[in-house]
């Protein structure tokens, strides 16, 4: 059994990973910040495809809370280790930049950028002792070309960018991937305060995207075919960063 953890599995993007995941055989500890109900709907859903998995709560944006969650789960699980992990947790609060808040600024990094560090640096160290891991940050269209009323979210995944290309030179020689995979508009409680209509005339594919066809390309690049890809930003934005 191989043990996948992905942040943010209780919604959206992250229960579609979750569940993919789980198809593709892999025991999946659901990760989500308060929303329990949510949480235990995406492993049900795994249980009902006869995947498994176990919710494992903690807010990356809590370095304490990360590493006693980490620690507890792996005292419990002394002979197993992590060996996917799915960095995806994240939060947007758009504002421009005269406006915007201290609040919107620290916790939009906290959740979005520091999560990557801290939960990363937890799980690392297994994946290169065992000489095999899978690392998948998912990041933004905003993190590659900036959006106004962003600046907070642009620059924390941005900064998972960087992140992810030096980790990838770090780990390489012990078989451990990193890569990145950046949506553009995916229809989930994220989006929903967009004007789709609008906004999808801007979108070559003329529609948002759906969770599912971010998380193909998440168990694409967990897969042994993808062995040899790491470092890499992969687009899934219909066309919409050219
Ligand atoms: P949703 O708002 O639908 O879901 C967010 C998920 O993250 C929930 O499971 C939530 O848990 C969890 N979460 C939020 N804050 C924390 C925290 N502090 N600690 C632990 N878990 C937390 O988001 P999406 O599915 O849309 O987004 C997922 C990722 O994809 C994010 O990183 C986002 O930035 C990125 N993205 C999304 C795009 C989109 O168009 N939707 C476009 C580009 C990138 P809980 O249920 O407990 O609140």
């Amino acid at each position: 059994m191989k043990y996948a953890l992905v942040t943010g599995g209780s919604r959206g993007i992250g229960k579609a990973v979750c569940l993919e995941l789980a198809k593709q055989g892999f025991y999946v500890l659901i990760n989500y910040k308060s929303n329990t109900a949510e949480a235990e709907n995406t492993l049900s859903l795994i249980k009902a495809e006869n995947g498994n998995g176990e919710l494992l709560p903690f807010d990356v944006s809590k370095s304490e809370d990360i590493k006693a969650a980490i620690a507890k789960w792996k005292t419990n699980n002394a002979d197993k280790y992590i060996s996917v992990l799915v960095n995806n947790a994240g939060i947007r609060k758009d504002n421009l930049l005269p406006m915007m808040a201290d609040d919107e600024w620290t916790s939009v990094i906290d959740t979005n950028l520091h999560s990557f560090f801290h939960v990363t640096r937890q799980l690392a160290t297994d994946m290169l002792i065992n000489k095999y891991g899978r690392i998948v940050n998912i990041v933004s269209l905003s993190g590659l070309k900036g959006l106004p009323g962003q600046t907070n979210y642009s620059a924390a995944k941005a900064g998972v960018i960087g992140a992810t290309k030096a980790l990838a030179q770090e780990l390489a020689k012990k078989k451990v991937t990193v890569n990145a995979v950046a949506p553009g508009f995916i229809k989930t409680d994220m989006t929903e305060d967009l004007d789709e209509k609008e906004l999808k005339r801007m979108i070559p594919a003329n529609r948002f995207g759906k969770p599912e066809e971010v998380a193909a390309t998440v168990a694409f690049l967990v897969s042994d075919g993808a062995a040899y890809i790491t470092g890499e930003v992969i687009s899934v934005n219909g066309g919409l960063y050219t």
